[in-house]
């Protein structure tokens, strides 16, 4: 079995910046990604709110430079599923090795929610997206609806308006819950219009999307709506189905922490969006990351005394 100080799984902005600070505090560091290293906020074209970047900066542009700092720090960044992990003895298994390690940092983000309604399976792919970021393109001039009503609709919604001819963002509630900032901008667009009270029951079509049906909350009544794309942007569930009944978890499956980002198991820690908390933005997931790096060096150093 590989010997290992301190296995990272997850290669998003917490697991980077946690490698990060691992790395410059000399631990012999493994990041385990099994998807591409960035994380989900690669689903986002720009981010606005990052510090030191008016005007926003590319996502991709930005994970590239934190994953090339990572890299000259030596750290070793792997593209593998943590298919097993033993906490309690501190051992991370991937499909083809196993590691013994000294910590364990969890950085496994989350994934989008899903609307679970008839046709959403069965047409993703082909008219239902979870990415704007990634399919806008395909629907040059046509007609796209976007569900849900946080930051995640408003700044997607902008992004797929340069593409589509008419974007319905439709919200389950009269008020959305983005930031006033992207609700300001998102009225002042005239290719953007509101299905507000309305939730989308079902989603229809023949090889691909043709229409969703709405659903009016205060009437009753219920409309076959055309549209050409579905995108979903309803929040995010942890990806931590793997650490089931290892970690402490609230009924969500998001893991529970204290301030020191310190699981309730001894030398395993978790950050970022898989992590139970109240805010979740890029930058927080960072100030995560290097808590949870300083903190599994401490748990490293105070094992070898
Ligand atoms: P979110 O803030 O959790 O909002 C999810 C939205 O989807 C809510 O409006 C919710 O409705 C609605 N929703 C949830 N389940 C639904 C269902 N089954 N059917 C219909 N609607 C449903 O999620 P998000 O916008 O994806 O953002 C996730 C996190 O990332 C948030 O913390 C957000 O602040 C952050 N984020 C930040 C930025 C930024 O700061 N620039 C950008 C993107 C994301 P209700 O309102 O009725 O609950």
């Amino acid at each position: 079995m590989a010997k290992q100080d301190l296995v990272i799984i997850g290669g998003g902005p917490a697991g980077l910046t946690a490698a990060l600070y691992a790395g410059r505090s000399r631990l012999d560091t493994l990041l385990i990604e099994k998807m591409s290293v960035g994380g989900r906020i690669l689903m986002s074209e720009i981010i606005e709110n990052y510090p030191g970047f008016p005007g926003g900066v590319s996502t991709a542009e930005l994970m590239r430079r934190i994953q090339e700092q990572v890299k000259e720090l030596g750290v070793k960044i792997i593209n593998e599923e943590a298919s097993d992990v033993d906490c309690v003895n501190r051992i991370v298994n991937t499909l083809g090795a196993s590691y013994e390690v000294g910590a364990i940092i969890i950085a496994s983000g989350a994934r989008p929610r899903k609307l679970n309604v008839p046709g959403e399976e069965q047409y993703t792919g082909r008219g239902v997206s979870y990415c704007a970021t990634c399919d806008a393109p395909f629907f040059k001039n046509k007609r796209v609806v976007i569900v849900g009503g946080g930051n995640a609709v408003a700044e997607e919604a902008m992004y797929l308006s340069r593409f589509a001819s008419l974007v319905s963002v439709i919200h389950r509630r009269a008020d959305l819950r983005a930031s006033p900032i992207l609700q300001e901008r998102m009225q002042k667009n005239n290719k953007i219009n509101f299905i507000l009270n309305s939730i989308v029951t079902q989603i229809k079509g023949a090889s691909k999307v043709e229409s969703v049906m709405v659903k009016d909350l205060l009437s009753g009544k219920e409309n076959d709506f055309v549209c050409d794309g579905v995108f979903i942007y309803i929040g995010y569930e942890p990806e931590t189905v793997f650490l089931k009944n290892k970690l402490q978890m609230d009924e969500s499956g998001f893991i529970v922490t204290d301030e020191n980002m310190a699981t309730t198991v001894g030398g395993v820690f978790a950050c970022g969006d898989c992590r139970k908390k109240g805010f979740y933005q890029v930058i927080n997931a960072c100030g995560d990351g290097a808590v949870a790096a300083d903190s599994a060096y401490k748990f490293i150093a105070s094992q070898e005394k």
